[in-house]
């Protein structure tokens, strides 16, 4: 027997070796259906089929080239090489590029991504004399988009009395006319949006028999992996496809479905049991990636879901440790918590950094990860994005706070002279650049003399630019007076950023606000610990801080060993030995976006499904007491889906619940007979304080009886009798021990080392300690 045969079980072994005819793997996650993908494809070859007859349509480029490799170590490079293989849209763009002919497309078209496609919709929403309040582009893009996947074409839309009706209810009655233009101009330019990758290849094959015929008998043997998230236009090729010999492999996890927002269909699973009645289905039980209590804390949360597949998943793999559940007080110290867990599990367990996965729900949530492991010093890669920092929303921003700081900042300038959009175009930018060089000034001087000097620049662009100048001008006052948080907040609200998007509302959009709410959270941050450090807080300072962490971007090394982060959405199909799972609370995870409806809800636990189940040997779910929204510190609530894992698979690292509200009233008659001298500390239940009164225990009152708290004799209330060795908890930085104290008066301050954030020396004034 060939010995990559015998690193498979019995199911997966009968997966593999069942050669022609229809059939399906759906199984739970690692179990092998990956595997027995890419064994299957390898076998195929040893049993003589052609390698250019495979079509292997994976979910990320990545997924292609890994298992590539894989069956290279079986049959080879060479032959390897001329599999078909890659995500749908790479495979059929390669096969349209051929035939574009056919279809009226020079072979040479262009792929117009989403900000093409959004101009181009602009643009004939113009035209048109629409208003573009009510015709949004993204909107209609999206709108379009998802006509096209469902292959509802321009004439099927005409056609529809449903379709027009559902926009003439969204009051939008010309979305058809819309439509109609766009794909027209698509055309004559030459070139394809995403979409049209699938709907043009699912038109090839339906208007072209000789040309379907021809990759029908190409593609002998498909295969299909994460059948799942396949959408209808996806679905209609492969089964084109499939037609003539019907050696179609399909493998998926209804339990990992996450892309209905993008138009994927679950549905597609049962339509292909409908589809071939003659298919075999195979169920592969066995999880080979994970310990025991991550397999069965899994499945213990997919079991919530009402719509699912009945399928089991076990493992021989030993129970491993429990799931760790950690509450921080913020996300500041959620992401030192996490920077600190990789470190000293690298260290410990001498593991690369390519070993641990960081994963969230949203992009926002990078930025307090990437700063908690930049401070550390480790490395990370955002997987399918880009850092925090470097985010076009972030870097307008930054660029507007770099002029308030540094008018003659030109790049900065540049970027946002006309972004949000004021009018002001490349001549205008190319005029003024000329006349800056010929005066030796900057262009925001020239600005500042835009009356005194003739530029041959008409009335109306003139005013645009005075009133930019204006602008600028009133923002650079405001920064003598305002913090960096104050003034970035001025300058998101001046230049109107979150309007646009707000009003945009696609996925895309709502994220970029995320970003932009989340920076003005790290400024707030960056201050806060500036301030009860004593040290710099200016706008200055925080922007010195984001430059270092550019630089720190710059500086990796693409094939050095990192930290992974990503969204959930990203992880699908990849494993990790640890994995940290952060923000898990309500209205974060689930997304408060996506729970008003059952379904929505069943979809956010099986992204929780999917997160939970990349992890190899340990899970980390961490979650926050507080987080930062525009600024303020709100509380947050623990994630439903902590409540719904089994209890037996879980350690928590700290309480499972957080201590009772600091701000209990006390009955002040308790207290009458107190003895003097008695110190109040953290909060305490009233019986707890009877007993003790009862006990004579050392007991004293706070002079605010209002917000009285535990009371114990070793602490204190007032910041000046914080002494070394005392433990006490900081609003964000958690809890420490108090190495030492100096200074007088406002200048007193405390060396805390924290058991997160590291060693800090803090402002007693502001730095707001809790003796514990
Ligand atoms: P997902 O649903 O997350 O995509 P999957 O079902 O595709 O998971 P794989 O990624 O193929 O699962 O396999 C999970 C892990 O288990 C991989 O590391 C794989 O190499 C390993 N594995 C699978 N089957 C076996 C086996 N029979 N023996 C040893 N290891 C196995
Ligand atoms: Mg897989």
């Amino acid at each position: 027997m060939n010995s990559y045969l015998d690193s498979l079980n019995d199911a997966q072994k009968q997966a593999v070796l069942q050669k022609d005819g229809p059939m399906i793997i759906i199984a739970g996650a690692g179990s092998g259906k990956t595997r027995v993908l890419t064994y299957r494809i390898a076998h195929l070859m040893k049993q003589g089929v052609d390698s250019f007859n495979i079509l292997s349509l994976t979910f990320t480029n990545k997924a292609a080239k890994e298992m590539k490799k894989r069956i290279a170590s079986v049959v080879g490079d060479g032959e390897a090489k001329n599999l078909w293989m890659g995500t749908f849209h790479s495979v059929f763009a390669r096969i349209l590029r051929s035939e574009a002919d056919k279809l009226g497309f020079p072979s040479n078209f262009t792929i117009y991504d989403t900000q093409d496609s959004v101009r181009l919709i602009s643009a004939i929403i113009k035209e048109m004399g629409l208003d573009k309040e009510r015709y949004k582009p993204k909107q209609i893009l999206g709108r379009i988009s998802s006509f096209k996947n469902s292959l509802v074409t321009v004439r099927a839309y005409f056609n529809s009395a449903d379709m027009q009706e559902a926009d003439m209810h969204a009051s939008r009655p010309k979305v058809g006319e819309i439509y109609k233009e766009y794909v027209a101009r698509c055309f004559k330019a030459g070139a394809m949006d995403f979409d049209d990758l699938l709907l043009r290849t699912n038109e090839l094959l339906a208007r072209f028999p000789e040309t379907l015929a021809k990759y029908q008998n190409r593609f002998r043997y498909i295969m299909v992996d994460e059948y799942q998230d396949t959408n209808h236009s996806q679905y209609i090729i492969v089964r084109a496809l499939a037609d003539k010999f019907g050696n179609i492999c399909v493998v998926g996890d209804d339990s990992q479905s996450i892309y209905s927002f993008r138009g994927a269909n679950i549905q597609n699973i049962l339509n292909f049991q409908k589809d071939y009645p003659d298919v075999k289905t195979f169920k592969l039980e066995q999880n080979y990636r994970s310990t025991s209590n991550i397999v069965n804390a899994a499945n213990s949360i997919i079991a919530k879901n009402k719509t699912k597949l009945d399928k089991e998943v076990w493992t021989e793999n030993g129970a491993g440790e429990a799931i760790n559940v950690m509450r921080t007080i913020s996300d500041g110290e959620e992401g030192r918590f996490v920077a600190q867990s990789i470190w000293e599990n690298q260290m410990n367990n001498q593991l690369s950094l390519d070993s641990f996965c960081v994963l969230y729900r949203t992009n926002s949530q990078s930025r307090a990860i990437e700063d908690a492991l930049r401070k550390k010093g480790i490395d990370y890669k955002i997987y399918g994005g880009i850092s925090f920092y470097q985010r076009k929303e972030i870097k307008d921003i930054l660029s507007y706070l770099r002029i308030l700081i540094n008018p003659n900042d030109e790049e900065a300038l540049k970027r946002i002279i006309n972004y949000p959009a004021r009018g002001i175009g490349a001549t205008t930018i190319d005029k003024l650049t000329i006349a800056a060089n010929h005066y030796k000034k900057s262009i925001f001087d020239v600005l500042k003399y835009i009356d005194k000097i003739d530029l041959k620049i008409n009335a109306g662009t003139k005013n645009k630019l005075q009133n930019f100048m204006n602008m600028m001008l009133r923002l650079q006052i405001e920064s003598q007076t305002k913090n960096a948080f104050e003034i970035a907040e001025v300058v998101v609200k001046e230049a109107k950023f979150i309007k646009d998007l707000e009003k945009d509302g696609t996925p895309e959009a709502v994220s970029k606000v995320e970003n932009i709410q989340e920076l003005l959270n790290g400024i707030k941050d960056f201050i806060t610990d500036k301030i009860e450090q004593g040290e710099d807080a200016s706008l200055t300072s925080f922007l010195e801080d984001v430059a270092l962490a550019t630089d720190f971007d710059s500086e990796k090394k693409d094939d050095e060993p990192t930290v992974s982060l990503m969204t959930i959405h990203q992880s699908k199909g990849l494993e990790y030995l640890y994995v940290y799972v952060v923000g898990l609370e309500e209205n974060l995870f689930p997304s408060a976006m996506s729970m008003s409806t059952r379904s929505e809800l069943e979809e956010e636990r099986r992204l929780f499904y999917v997160a939970l189940t990349r992890a190899e040997k340990a899970a980390f779910l961490t979650y926050a007491q507080t987080r930062y929204r525009w600024g303020k510190l709100v509380d947050a609530e623990p994630s439903r889906f902590l409540e719904e894992i089994d209890d037996q698979y879980l350690h928590y690292l700290t309480p499972k619940a957080p201590e009772p509200a600091i701000n209990r009233f006390v009955d002040k008659s308790i207290f009458e007979d107190a003895p003097k001298g008695i110190r109040f500390q953290k909060p305490i239940q009233r019986k707890k304080m009877e007993r003790d009164v009862a006990q004579k225990k050392e007991i004293v009152v706070s002079s605010n009886l209002k917000k009285v708290s535990l009371v114990s004799p070793k602490m204190n209330l007032f910041d000046g009798d914080i002494i070394a060795g005392n433990i006490v908890e900081h609003n964000r930085f958690g809890t420490g021990t108090v190495l030492g104290v100096e200074g007088k008066g406002p200048d007193k301050k405390a060396e805390i080392q924290f058991a997160t954030a590291g060693k800090k020396k803090l402002l007693l004034q502001f730095a707001k300690l809790k003796v514990i």
